[in-house]
């Protein structure tokens, strides 16, 4: 009883509090109306006053207010400082909610999610069969599409982990062509008739892929390069195609407070699609551009300076060492803990990768390398540090960064090498990583905190549609290293956890730096452009419980919004 009367009176004096602040609130904006009806004041387009405004700039400042105009903010500081000098058509009541400046994604797929979103979802399937009668179904209600596709299956959440074969496709589709790709892209599974599409025989040799067989036969399983054979042979696509997609991935992105996204690995044509998108003012997503590694595109693009517009822009080239964990196409030092004597392997030589980095580096382009083993990333750590020689504001990046060997961390600050991660990977993997790897080199796994000490900032990105394109599970997973369902009680590998600061920063200013985009979005200051959301809850303050359940109120883009929760 005591205590519930305790209670009581902090609630009565919260309430109170509040009310005092509503009223003060009230009587500053009152003042500063009053008082500035006779004095002129600037004009600006939108003022955000009554937040908590993380600035997030060097200091990791709050301040309450700030104005936009031409999607730039011109002042940043109190209530009243605010209302006294600007006056706008647009003033927004923050209502005491945190802002932050807009999310960024680091390292995502932002095409290949749009069209994930018109594909047979096959992610979290518990069983084969269960991803046969979901392609069935999506069959039936798209007879439309001219091939089956599907995304998102883990052999590993089934029972057994073994790898499918196509012998109940071929017999559900003998007429259509199917690809089902696994979760994170480096495999595939297909039907004859796809097989048939690409010419694929049975003996056929090539590098960097492997067409798995059984008892002499194709079990229409592809393995990394493998699955381009296939990939090239599905029709063109057309601009509504691209419309359709974007438009989705876009609003589920604004809703969850994305501003920029990266887009790791698109050709020349999707580029040029996706900017006239852009300019017509159909798509206000920004985005930063690696191009694949490709021949057209280095033609394209190598010769001349970066392409640069206010929601796009194009500076990385995107180049694969390596596979996947979870496939055991991940090049490591020692073999797989679980198959004895596999290494995986390298996707191409180490040749290769040395004669791109010497070229990129002529340029102003960055390098952009997927390494996932710690083979994968010693080989691509020696060429960087070879052709980058030391200090140097290039930027060159490692995707992933995902097992390094002990020895190994210290190349990455030799030349300012940037690891570039996505937290939600560690609590993914956590699960069934260790069978890989061991109980010795998983310590060298998802290691973020070790990776951040390399050159004092870590971008963070999801690396969506592999995951979820939540922000909010990135920075669950980076402080907490805990999943949705709580788990590990006490952290996966909670040494290498990140603090709230930390995170907010690798999601937004140091998401920019990573893609030379922090002089003009990633805070909220004078200059910036007006890219920034209001939250329900304040992350940098609420119980890890409720990370999950906020909700974000309004998105932003250069002072137009974009989003607003109904
Ligand atoms: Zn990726």
């Amino acid at each position: 009883m005591k205590n519930g009367k305790g209670f009581q009176r902090i609630r009565y004096n919260l309430n109170l509090m509040k009310k005092f602040k509503q009223f003060i609130i009230l009587f500053t904006v009152a003042f500063a109306l009053s008082f500035c009806s006779n004095e002129p004041r600037d004009e600006a387009d939108t003022i955000i006053y009554n937040g908590v405004v993380y600035t997030v700039n060097e200091k990791f400042e709050t301040v309450q207010a700030f104005a936009v105009k031409d999607g730039k903010i011109i002042a940043t500081g109190t209530d009243e400082e605010i209302l006294k000098k600007f006056k706008a058509k647009e003033i927004v009541d923050a209502k005491g909610q945190a802002v932050y400046p807009g999310f960024i994604d680091a390292h995502s797929h932002f095409l290949g999610y749009g069209q994930s979103l018109f594909m047979a979802d096959l992610y979290g399937a518990a069983s084969w069969e269960e991803i046969i009668s979901r392609v069935k179904a999506f069959a039936a209600q798209h007879p439309e599409e001219k091939w089956i596709v599907g995304r998102g299956w883990d052999q590993n959440k089934w029972p057994g982990k073994s790898y499918p074969t196509n012998h109940k496709l071929n017999e559900l589709f003998p007429q259509k062509p199917v690809l089902l790709t696994r979760i994170d892209g480096h495999a595939a599974i297909v039907n004859q008739q796809a097989l048939d599409a690409a010419s694929i025989t049975q003996g056929q040799k090539l590098t960097g892929g492997e067409l798995e067989t059984k008892n002499g036969k194709l079990t229409g399983l592809l393995i990394d390069n493998a699955v381009d054979l296939v990939t090239v042979k599905m029709p063109a696509l057309t601009i509504n195609d691209y419309l359709k997609w974007l438009s989705k991935a876009q609003k589920n992105c604004f809703e969850v407070g994305l501003t920029t996204v990266t887009d790791c690995g698109l050709m020349y044509n999707d580029v040029q699609t996706i900017d006239g998108l852009q300019k017509e003012g159909k798509i206000d997503m920004r985005l930063y551009v690696m191009l694949s590694d490709d021949t057209a595109n280095y033609n394209r693009y190598l010769s001349k300076k970066p392409y640069k517009t206010d929601k796009m822009f194009i500076k990385g080239f995107k180049v694969y060492a390596d596979g996947a964990l979870g496939s055991r196409g991940a090049c490591l030092l020692q073999p797989y803990n679980d198959k004895k004597g596999w290494y995986g392997f390298l996707l191409k030589n180490k040749e290769y990768y040395d004669s791109i980095a010497h070229v990129i580096a002529k340029t102003d382009y960055q390098m952009c390398t997927h390494a996932i083993g710690d083979s994968a990333n010693r080989t691509i750590l020696n060429i960087y540090n070879k052709t980058l020689q030391g200090s140097n504001d290039k930027h060159w990046r490692i995707e992933h960064a995902q097992v390094i060997h002990p020895v190994d961390f210290a190349l990455f600050s030799k030349s300012a090498i940037v690891p570039s991660v996505q937290p939600t990977h560690a609590t993914s993997d956590m699960y069934w990583a260790e069978e890989r790897l061991g109980t010795e080199r998983i310590k060298g796994a998802y290691a973020y905190k070790q990776l951040l000490k390399q050159n004092g900032w870590l971008p963070l990105g999801t690396d969506f549609p592999v995951e979820d394109i939540s922000p909010f599970k990135t920075f669950l997973a980076a402080v907490f290293r805990r999943d949705a369902k709580e788990f590990p009680q006490n952290g996966f590998q909670p040494e290498n956890a990140l603090t709230r600061e930390e995170a907010i920063r690798g999601m937004t200013i140091w998401a920019a730096k990573a893609c030379f985009l922090e002089k003009e979005t990633g805070s909220i200051e004078t200059g910036k452009k007006a890219d920034f959301i209001i939250l329900d809850r304040d992350l940098m303050k609420i119980p890890e419980k409720e990370v999950l359940a906020t909700k974000v109120v309004a998105t932003f883009i250069g002072g137009k919004k974009v989003y607003n929760q109904q």
